[in-house]
């Protein structure tokens, strides 16, 4: 089996991905699936620490637009995302393989807070480390997160895993003129506007100058695929 390529990774898992077939909630076959793919991703000897989002619950823009600050509707999204990661820890765990939640905010009956030491620590024992609470302030996104945890942790690249094998110029579900692209500098991904992650990642991930590689998960083993450099997806890197 080949070498994995990289030694720690930060992979982006979206909420919407964890409700499986349903529009909303989580569904366990689809988790339990996951926590298998990440439970081979790391056997390659990749330390892994995933972001988690929520937009499976909530999206702070969604609650907002029906009353709720949008302060407080990103502040819901935000604890969505730990519900999520507290999800997948059990699964990770229930396999056998050690993992743990870290969050944002202080919320200590439920998990740590999120430090870049104790990452480090969790890692380096051979722990799947999930991040929630996003960044841990409004306005933001999971995506910008997990660029910023990577820049924090020293991960070599962000793994952005989605329902699409990349990025292209159009939604490729509604669009069969869609162009894919293999490779995009984050300057062409900021400039194209494309919807699979936010300008702020993008922005972000330039100035840190950390490579993002967009790629499904749909296919079971996809995780592990681009650890070795066989995956397939999009490259965005200067
Ligand atoms: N959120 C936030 N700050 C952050 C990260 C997330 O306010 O740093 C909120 C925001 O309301 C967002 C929700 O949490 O809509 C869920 O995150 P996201 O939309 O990124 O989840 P995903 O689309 O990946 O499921």
């Amino acid at each position: 089996m080949a070498e994995p390529v990289y030694r720690r990774v930060v992979i982006k898992l979206s909420g919407e991905y964890l409700a499986g077939s349903q529009s909303a909630g989580i569904d366990q076959p689809t988790v339990d699936r996951i926590a298998d793919d990440l439970i081979a991703a790391q056997k390659l000897g990749t330390e892994i620490a995933v972001v988690v989002g929520g937009g499976n619950m909530v999206r702070g823009v969604e609650v907002s637009s029906h009353g709720v600050s949008r302060t407080t509707g990103d502040t819901m999204g935000m604890l969505a995302t730990v519900m999520n990661c507290l999800a997948l820890e059990s699964s990770i765990e229930r396999r056998g393989t050690p993992a743990r939640t870290l969050s944002a905010f202080v919320m200590p009956e439920i998990c740590e807070l999120f430090t870049r030491a104790v990452t480090h620590k969790y890692l380096a024992e051979g722990r799947i480390v999930l991040l929630g609470g996003g960044t841990g302030n409004p306005f933001f996104t999971t995506d910008t997160t997990a660029v910023l945890r990577a820049a924090e942790i020293d991960a070599q690249v962000v793994l952005k895993a989605t329902n699409v094998d990349g990025v292209y110029s159009a939604d490729p579900k509604k669009d069969p003129a869609a162009k894919r692209f293999d490779r995009l500098t984050h300057a062409q991904a900021i400039q194209g506007g494309y919807k699979v992650m936010d300008a702020t990642a993008f922005a972000l991930a330039r100035e840190t100058s950390l490579p993002i590689i967009v790629f499904s998960i749909a296919e079971p083993g996809s995780i592990g695929a681009v650890l070795r450099g066989t995956g397939h997806g999009t490259i965005v890197a200067d």
